[in-house]
């Protein structure tokens, strides 16, 4: 592998781009240096600015015949690493493929660029009275690439599911340059290898992700939300079990506990209730405002039932926007704090207060703050490990085994590292059982499909002649 790029190998790259789009100058190459892991800086040798799928095409075919690394990257809004130049190289910068190529009202789909960002793509579909569900918190400057090759979700998950639940099809560029679209603008497809779902949340590890058709709905035309407010983790635990065991479907599970509230609250300027452990916010939507109260007021029952203290209801966006500014601000306000390490722990939704409890076990053990927060309905937690006032020993050595621990336990409870911030230079310190269960993908990549002729060889004909087809 090439580490750094030698004249001859900058000169044809440019060749293969407009004029100005390789960028090659350390300063300019700065801004791709870093992401929001933010402790992390890899300068990249060069930068190719994509504008059309034939150059990344061209790019991937070379820089594969010369063995120089290449890092795709969308919005640089990660938080796991993946976007860096590790091992220098090239980094492929997509943001200017996107078009909005179209909008299909009859089918209810739209096929876009990756390039796109991900808040700008929403507006424009909601103004055509058309929904992508999937809200990442950071949509204004994240893209649509970044958020396919992470399988990112967000708040609305529980109920809608992630990014991998709305993409019918890709198109897609193998190292070497090849061009296909992993399957077909269907809803239903049982016409070979689910290629689609492969490469979504692979962190461009397999193919650059170009193009994605979306399947659409409607927006929901009311929602309502509450606050609910508990005098211990457990409570809020025992309230998210019991709201599913009722049948209910919620739009958001949403957690926040003492010690991010606390951050939160600050950077917000509220105060700050003393006898409250954590925080749940509970939405609901649907275009049936009476319904969505009577669902509301059930969940509002069923946390008084679990020893909820406070219970507050908006149903208008400018009231459901100042219920939930603490959970909004919390992100920004521990980046605002401190250097802090990402844990985005998934793990069976009924551990949450074992998971929490533990953080905070292994946080006196070990000597850190934590923060912690996040889509508790779907068992995904962003467990923030605060730096604060820690030396560099202790942040890069010391607490170390500790944060193993966490990852350990999750893990054998059922749980897995990443939920929907993927994996990456980040979290590769870390999870032995993790590494384990890779050595079983990459053990599947490299041998199941080449050396499979012995499983099922006539279907396998069948397979691969029938799917998809190029666009
Ligand atoms: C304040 C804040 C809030 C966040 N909230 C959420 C949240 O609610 N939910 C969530 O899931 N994440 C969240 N994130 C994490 C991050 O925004 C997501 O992982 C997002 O999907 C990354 O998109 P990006 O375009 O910025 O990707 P990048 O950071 O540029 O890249 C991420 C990874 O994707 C690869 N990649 C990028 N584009 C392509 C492509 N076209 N083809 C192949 N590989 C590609 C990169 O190589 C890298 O491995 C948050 C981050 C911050 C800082």
């Amino acid at each position: 592998m090439t580490r750094n790029l030698t004249p001859e190998q900058q000169n044809h790259l440019a060749t293969l781009l407009p004029q100005g789009s390789l960028i090659t100058e350390p300063a300019d190459c700065e801004a791709y240096a870093t992401d929001e892991t933010r402790e992390h800086h890899f300068l990249p040798d060069a930068v190719a600015r994509v504008h059309t799928v034939e150059q990344v095409s061209a790019i991937l075919a070379y820089c594969n015949e010369q063995g120089i690394p290449v890092v795709p990257r969308g919005g640089g809004s990660g938080v796991s690493g993946g976007a860096l130049a590790v091992n220098g190289g090239v980094i492929l910068c997509l943001n200017h493929m996107n078009r909005v190529l179209a909008i299909n009202h009859r089918d209810m789909t739209c096929t876009v660029e990756v390039g796109k960002i991900t808040g700008e793509l929403k507006a424009e579909l909601r103004e055509q009275n058309l929904w992508l569900p999937p809200d990442p918190g950071s949509a204004a400057w994240c893209r649509i690439g970044g958020n396919l090759a992470e399988a990112a979700a967000g708040p609305k998950s529980v109920k809608y599911g992630a990014f991998r639940n709305w993409v019918l099809n890709m198109e897609v560029v193998l190292p070497d340059g090849t061009v296909f679209w992993t399957g077909a603008d269907v809803r239903k497809f049982a016409s070979g290898y689910n290629l689609t779902q492969l490469i979504l949340g692979s962190q461009g590890t397999l193919a650059v992700i170009t193009k994605a058709v979306f399947r659409l709905i409607t927006p929901p035309t009311e929602e309502n939300l509450l606050r609910v407010a508990f005098p211990t983790v457990e409570a809020a635990g025992e309230t998210i079990c019991a709201l599913f065991q009722a049948g209910l479907t919620p739009s958001e599970v949403e957690f926040l506990e003492r010690d991010a509230v606390t951050i939160a609250a600050k950077a917000a300027g509220e105060p700050i209730d003393a006898a409250v452990g954590a925080y749940l916010w509970i939405g609901f939507d649907g275009n049936h405002a009476d319904q969505l109260l009577a669902e509301a007021e059930t969940a509002a029952h069923i946390a008084e039932a679990q020893g909820a203290s406070e219970t507050l209801f908006a149903d208008t966006p400018t009231a459901m926007e100042k219920l939930c500014r603490l959970r909004k601000r919390v992100g920004t306000a521990v980046i605002e704090q401190t250097p802090f390490r990402d844990l985005d722990l998934t793990f069976p939704r009924g551990r949450l207060a074992e998971i929490v409890n533990l953080v905070k076990a292994v946080g006196r053990e070990y000597g850190f703050e934590s923060a912690i927060f996040g889509h508790a309905g779907d068992g995904n937690l962003h467990v923030n490990v605060l730096r604060n006032g820690l030396d560099n020993q202790t942040w890069n050595q010391s607490i170390i085994p500790g944060i193993q621990k966490i990852y350990d336990h999750t893990i054998a409870i059922g749980g897995a590292p990443s939920g929907e911030h993927g994996l990456g230079m980040v979290t590769a310190r870390y999870q032995p059982e993790g590494a384990r269960k890779s050595d079983h993908h990459l053990a599947f990549l490299g041998n199941a499909l080449a050396n499979s002729g012995i499983l099922n060889p006539d279907k396998q004909k069948t397979f691969i002649a029938k799917m998809g087809r190029p666009k």
